[in-house]
């Protein structure tokens, strides 16, 4: 018997297709109003779950559900992993033949269809509409919606006929998704695809699990980002974006040749190449692409572990954008940059040098401002973001770079005075490198010749160091108090902000300088580095496995199961079928077809971890006994807390130790929990024991009594 929450048929699928206990967000109304024949406008972060909102009514509804994706290059993989928990999907664009074409023709005709994926200028055809017309529709699901608005960057023209769907079909509900949507935006997808019927779901943009970082940029970019990868991401997939494609090739090529699998990819590239650098990030684990910003858009591959930017990116929406490619699974993932004074001069340069009109400048200029002012903040990152977004967050969010490791903020008003007066004195025709020269002082044939070693500002800036400056020169610019004369060759300009700092009528609380060697960020490295050696062992194991299974098919990894899942596998280490079905990720499909493959991978594992039974198990045992807990002996063994306790279960079962001295519950507790057990355990599984207890005890605990139940 299935426990109650898995009662209403939205649930049943949820469980038995995609192996998933309880629904996320708004998932579960957003669903029941599909169902019911409404329509919705849905705004949910990345990795939110999007797709379920759309596939499960599908399902639900008699018929097929058509959608919309203008990412061709993705629909084979979205089929693909339908098709894995068997769901009857298909897809129609470019890159079918005639012959396939007509395949998947018949089949929705007939009714075989659950979930067709097609491109939008497809859809639009007359082949397409008579198709549709002569086959039951479930749904018409519209994904990447944003692309409607013709003020975004995504904009597809044929987004904005998407509305004759509606009149043609009036009676199939709709449903419109999107992860980037301000209240502009949405108003124009409600407009332009005829929405106002439908019920606007909006989850927020915070993205919990992606750590944001921004460091600075002291010449050694590079460096720090070999750094960066080699300590936390050894192994994993990522993203590192450049402005340029000349810096995108040194970038990959410099990687590759520290052993790194990089591969660069941007628009001077040919099509092919573009498309197997793409496919094999996809397919292989591990590979890293070095990208201009031309790639990203869609990719739903779900655990790229970093984003790391060698650039800024224009605006805080291209950030949020470009960072939340990251950790769709949920699992940690990080967002680098690094970024430094010739970033934000090339920025302005280029804003200012666009050929766009006045108006368009300024809005741009205040999009780069507020991404400059992000950069410098000295509080919370992501409550920053998201308040830019109009979503709050009510308190610090522990776990970004400025609630880790608080920045030390300086008093840098009369530093910031004598930098102000010195671009004034020396006529405001110099770059920075010039004017730190003659605030240091410098002895040098240029300053000379133009006489600024006789201006009062000279020298009277030796307190700081030559990259202290720049440091500073970075934030008045960033800050908008100095700008950069893109004619003159970089000239800065002393702008109307700047007369309240000179006259003293303003002070500057600033970042202070930190050279990078000590500014290192706590580090985060991904959820695999994080285990013990036996657990690693078994990961890497799992990870063949399902390495082997994907090639044998054609598809990428995550097709088979996602990281998260086989992170719960080395978690539980669960050694039977019905154990192993509990494992979120796992439906009846998947567990059918690959269920008994990972048990004998974990079972062998078990073996080994105990194959010296006796040995491994009797110093568990010994330590416990001379008064260490499970933890310190996990610990001290380099095991995991699981393994130790399987060792301390075997020992009840055994009758060597009480069930009350390993779990330090009092025998009422027991009591209460072996009666539990009794009623609530299925199959041998204790997961229903684990949710009728709401979660207050954990398997471990649960283990144990069990065994002093089996000593019995
Ligand atoms: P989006 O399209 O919103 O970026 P997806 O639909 O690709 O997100 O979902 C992101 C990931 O989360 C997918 O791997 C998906 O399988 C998983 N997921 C979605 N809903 C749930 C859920 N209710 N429980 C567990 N995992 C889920
Ligand atoms: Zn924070």
């Amino acid at each position: 018997m299935l426990p109650p929450q898995y009662t209403s048929p939205a649930h049943q699928i949820l469980h038995s297709v995609f192996g998933y206990d309880s629904f996320r967000l708004q998932q579960d109304e957003i669903i029941e109003q599909l169902a019911q024949g409404g329509e919705a406008l849905v705004l949910m972060p990345t990795g939110g779950g999007k797709s379920l909102c759309y596939q499960i009514p599908a399902l639900l509804r008699e018929g097929v559900g058509i959608v919309v994706s203008p990412l061709i290059a993705l629909m084979q993989d979205q089929v693909s992993a339908l098709r894995q928990v068997g769901v009857r999907a298909a897809f129609l664009n470019s890159t079918l033949n005639a012959d396939e074409v007509r395949e998947v023709e018949t089949a929705m005709r007939r009714g075989e269809l659950d979930l067709l994926y097609v491109a939008p200028e497809r859809l639009l055809m007359p082949r397409m509409q008579t198709l549709m017309q002569e086959s039951k529709l479930a749904l018409f699901a519209i994904d990447e919606a944003h692309c409607v608005s013709q003020w975004g960057h995504d904009f597809r023209p044929e987004y904005i006929q998407l509305s004759v769907l509606h009149e043609r079909f009036p009676n199939v509900p709709r449903i419109a998704l999107t992860a980037t949507a301000d209240a502009p935006t949405r108003r124009e997808i409600i407009q332009r695809l005829a929405l106002q019927e439908a019920r606007v779901f909006v989850s927020g943009f915070d993205r919990p699990n992606i750590r944001y970082r921004i460091m600075e940029n002291q010449g050694n970019a590079r460096e720090e980002l070999l750094r960066f990868i080699r300590n936390e991401h050894e192994g994993d997939a990522g993203i590192v974006y450049c402005l340029s494609r000349k810096r995108v090739d040194e970038t990959a090529a410099w990687l590759g040749s520290k052993g790194l699998k990089a591969l660069p990819y941007h628009a001077g590239m040919s099509n092919e190449q573009r498309q197997q650098h793409q496919t094999r990030f996809l397919r292989e684990d591990g590979v890293i692409i070095v990208a201009t910003i031309a790639f990203g858009m869609g990719i739903d591959k779900p655990d790229v572990r970093f984003v790391a930017h060698l650039n800024l990116p224009k605006s805080l929406e291209s950030y949020y954008q470009e960072t939340g490619r990251a950790g769709r699974d949920g699992l940690p993932a990080n967002a680098w940059m690094i970024y430094g004074l010739q970033d934000v001069i090339t920025l302005r340069q280029m804003q200012e040098n666009a050929d766009t009109d006045e108006a368009h400048k300024r809005i741009e200029r205040h999009k780069l401002d507020a991404m400059l002012g992000f950069c410098e903040l000295t509080s919370c990152r992501r409550q920053a973001l998201l308040r830019y977004f109009d979503d709050a967050l009510e308190k610090p969010c522990g776990n970004c770079d400025t609630c880790l490791e608080p920045p030390v903020t300086w008093d840098a008003t009369v530093a910031a005075q004598k930098a102000l007066s010195c671009v004034h004195r020396t006529g405001q025709r110099f770059g920075v490198n010039y004017v730190v020269d003659v605030l240091l002082g410098k002895d040098d044939e240029r300053i000379q010749r133009f006489g600024h070693d006789q201006v009062s500002t000279f020298g009277i800036g030796k307190e700081l160091a030559q990259d202290e400056w720049r440091h500073l020169f970075r934030q008045l610019i960033s800050h908008g108090l100095l700008s950069v004369d893109i004619e003159a060759h970089g000239s800065l300009r002393l702008t109307d902000a700047s007369r309240p700092v000179l006259r003293g009528e303003q002070a500057l609380p600033l970042r202070k300088f930190v050279k990078t060697s000590k500014a290192r960020t706590k580090s985060q490295k991904g959820s695999s580095h994080n285990l013990k050696q036996d657990d690693a062992n078994l990961w890497e194991a799992l990870r063949t496995l399902r390495t082997q299974l994907a090639d044998q098919q054609g598809v990428p990894a995550y097709v088979i199961f996602h990281d998260a899942t086989l992170m719960e596998m080395v978690e539980r280490q669960p050694q039977g079928l019905a154990q192993l079905a509990t494992i979120s990720g796992i439906g009846e499909r998947k567990l059918d077809a690959y269920g008994e493959a990972f048990l004998t991978v974990l079972q062998q594992h078990q073996r080994q971890a105990s194959g010296a039974v006796s040995d491994t198990a009797a110093e568990t045992l010994q330590l416990f006994q001379q008064g260490m807990d499970a933890a310190a002996i996990a610990k001290q063994r380099e095991l995991s807390i699981a393994t130790v306790y399987n060792h301390l279960a075997m020992a009840i079962e055994r009758g060597d130790v009480s069930v009350q001295a390993v779990t330090g519950l009092p025998a009422s507790e027991i009591t209460m929990l072996r009666t539990a057990i009794e009623q609530y355990e299925e199959a041998g599984r204790l997961k229903p024991v684990f949710d009728a207890m709401q979660g207050e005890y954990d398997y471990n605990i649960l283990r144990c009594v069990k065994a002093a139940m089996l000593s019995e």
